[in-house]
């Protein structure tokens, strides 16, 4: 095998599980944007819907698609990027659960919807401002939504939120104006069932964030928050193990990995890989491959560990170059071959 992404399903599952046992009554919503954080959305969802988990989050409609494709009917999808009129006719004869973040969009799928009752989950601006009805019309924006709803075009399922996840200060007051933002669409008569704010971070941290959905990628991944709690901690681990294999021994070992599989060139002289050794060093990273100190025993084809379980994490490396586990773990390029064990 040359370069590939080791993906393991039942650590999937068993992420799965611990954060259902920590989020306890809360459904779990998996999010499984970007090609479910690179590890392949369809094998994904496949094994998360065979566990139960009943709603995905899939932001775009291609992504959507794919989802429905693999799961049928009895889950729902929820997405949330701004979409054209055609898309919207599309996400509608899939069945999804759209996240509405502008007034405009409420009208295009009120208005392709007819009497479709498409379900809607409107969205307030908590103060991330990343798509998101802003406070000040948000009272406008829920009347609106009622009037549509009793039109028979749509029907306002839920109430949501993005938070930064940053500083419990700020995301107490994102939570207020949440709070807030429902309390006053139940005052123009919608009946919002489905109240929705935390990701990983907040949903395993803050029971308060749970409402009734969480909606969590991250975490189900294994991928822990740079400078957080370890992985133990959360009771999770690396879904994705990164392998490389030697293609030439000498002075140094030659990978046949290098920053157009995804590796960032900055981690030279930074991080250390796992071999049959034990640890060695990445001393450079080129184009396609990459060198790492040399072992007696190392041979061409032996395969070393990049990144993963009884590795580096994701997020072990990502710290080395100030940034984000799922940084790390997004690049990892689609020539990389996936292997699901
Ligand atoms: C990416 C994303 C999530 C999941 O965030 P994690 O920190 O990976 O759990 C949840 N909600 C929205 C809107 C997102 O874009």
């Amino acid at each position: 095998m040359t370069t590939h992404l080791d993906v393991d399903l039942g650590t999937l599952a068993a992420n799965i599980a611990s954060i259902r046992r920590r989020i306890d009554g809360t459904e779990l919503m998996l999010v499984v944007k970007d090609d479910a954080y690179a590890h392949g959305i369809v094998s994904v969802v496949s094994r998360a819907f065979a566990e139960g988990v009943r709603w995905f989050g899939a932001f775009d409609i291609a992504s959507a698609a794919r989802v429905r494709h693999a799961v049928g009917d009895r889950a729902r999808i929820f997405v949330w990027i701004a979409v054209t009129r055609e898309e919207i006719e599309e996400a509608l004869s899939l069945d999804l659960d759209f996240g509405v973040g502008d007034a405009a969009m409420l009208e295009d799928v009120a208005a392709a919807a007819l009497d479709q009752r498409a379900r809607v989950h409107l969205k307030i601006d908590t103060g991330l401002h990343r798509n998101g009805i802003r406070p000040e019309s948000w009272r406008r924006t829920a009347a609106r939504a009622h009037d549509l709803e009793m039109a028979g075009a749509i029907e306002v399922v839920g109430i949501w939120s993005h938070i930064a996840e940053a500083s419990d200060d700020e995301d107490d007051e994102a939570r207020e104006c949440f709070d807030r933002a429902v309390r006053e669409a139940r005052a123009v008569g919608l009946n919002p069932s489905i109240l929705h704010l935390a990701a990983s971070a907040a949903s395993w941290e803050r029971p308060e964030f749970r409402y009734d959905l969480a909606r969590v990628g991250a975490y189900c991944y294994g991928i822990r928050p740079a400078g957080g709690p370890s992985e133990a901690e959360l009771s999770i681990s690396p879904v994705g193990s990164l392998w490389a294999d030697i293609t030439a021994v000498g002075a140094d070992v030659t990978l046949g990995i290098g920053s157009l599989h995804g590796l960032p060139s900055t981690l030279a002289g930074k991080c250390e890989i796992q071999t049959r050794d034990g640890w060695r060093r990445l001393t450079r990273i080129g184009d396609t491959e990459s060198w790492a100190e040399s072992w007696p025993s190392a041979r061409v084809g032996e395969e070393v560990k990049i990144y993963g379980t009884d590795a580096m994490s994701a997020t072990d490396l990502a710290e080395k170059i100030e940034t984000i586990g799922e940084e790390i773990a997004l690049r990892v390029s689609p020539i990389v071959p996936r292997r699901y064990v």
